[in-house]
């Protein structure tokens, strides 16, 4: 689904990403591990459209998509996940879901005129889908709670949410299981494999926890040094002599 061919991104001469070349396969679960510093943020945000390359091509279904800005990814289905952003926090988790989808009838003028019916039932319409996501997330009893005011897990799970209220091919995530209880862990696992599964998203997760990592990635692909160190099974990444290396000389 995605090629990233020869990927370069330099920060002032320092080379983040340099020579980064990888595939994410359709249907897959793509972990992205690597020691800190490896470029690994770097390239999502380059791939995500967040960054722009010094060099490289990312192509995906055989389009060339280098450099798009992310709200263009996010019409073909590439979406990344965000943390809360700050002035979203004081909505309830109905609500930030409710935001996502682009091009409701509501948000144009002229809609209004003539559209009053329609943009009732649109809306009812995106409450009953934001209510169908939270049940599938396990939270349905946070909906009416401020995104603000619930626990760091719990905001991974809405943030993965956010990406099920539109039409996702491949979803990036970043550090998902970061800082989380076991339980809700298993939570987000268990979404994270139901979405690939159930509704055929295709994952790439930089993750640090290799429980998780095993448990949902297949293949795994080592970055060092802003460069495809290893990819392989989550048995082959552990046996093999370079990858120990890399994390070892850190
Ligand atoms: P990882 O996610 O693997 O830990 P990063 O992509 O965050 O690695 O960072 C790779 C390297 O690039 C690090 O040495 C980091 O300090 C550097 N870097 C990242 N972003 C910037 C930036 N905006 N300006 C300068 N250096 C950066």
């Amino acid at each position: 689904m995605i090629t990233v061919e020869n990927l370069h991104k330099h920060f002032s001469g320092f080379h983040a990403v340099d020579g980064a070349s990888l595939k994410i396969e359709t249907g897959s679960i793509t972990g992205l591990i690597g020691p800190n510093g490896a470029g690994k943020t770097t390239l999502f945000n380059v791939v995500a459209g967040v960054l722009p390359p010094t060099s490289g091509r990312v192509v995906m279904d055989g389009e060339d998509i280098t450099g798009l800005p992310p709200h263009e990814l996010f019409a073909k289905g590439l979406l990344r996940t965000f943390q809360i952003a700050h002035e979203f926090s004081s909505m309830s988790c109905r609500e930030n879901l409710m935001m996502v989808p682009a091009g409701q009838s509501g948000e144009k003028l002229w809609n209004t005129w003539f559209g009053r019916k329609r943009i009732a039932e649109e809306e009812r319409a995106l409450r009953a889908k934001a209510d169908e996501v939270l049940e599938f997330l396990t939270i349905e009893h946070l909906a009416d709670h401020p995104a603000g005011m619930i626990s760091g897990g719990q905001k991974k799970l809405l943030e993965l949410g956010r990406t099920m209220m539109v039409d996702a091919k491949i979803v990036f995530l970043d550090e998902v299981g970061a800082g989380v209880n076991r339980t809700l862990l298993n939570t987000i696992g268990d979404a994270i494999l139901r979405l690939n599964q159930d509704r055929g998203y295709t994952f790439c997760m930089i993750e640090h926890d290799m429980d998780f990592i095993g448990r949902l990635c297949d293949p795994v692909i080592v970055m060092a040094e802003g460069r495809v160190l290893a990819e392989g099974s989550i048995g082959e990444i552990k046996a093999n002599n370079e990858v120990i290396e890399a994390y070892l000389g850190t």
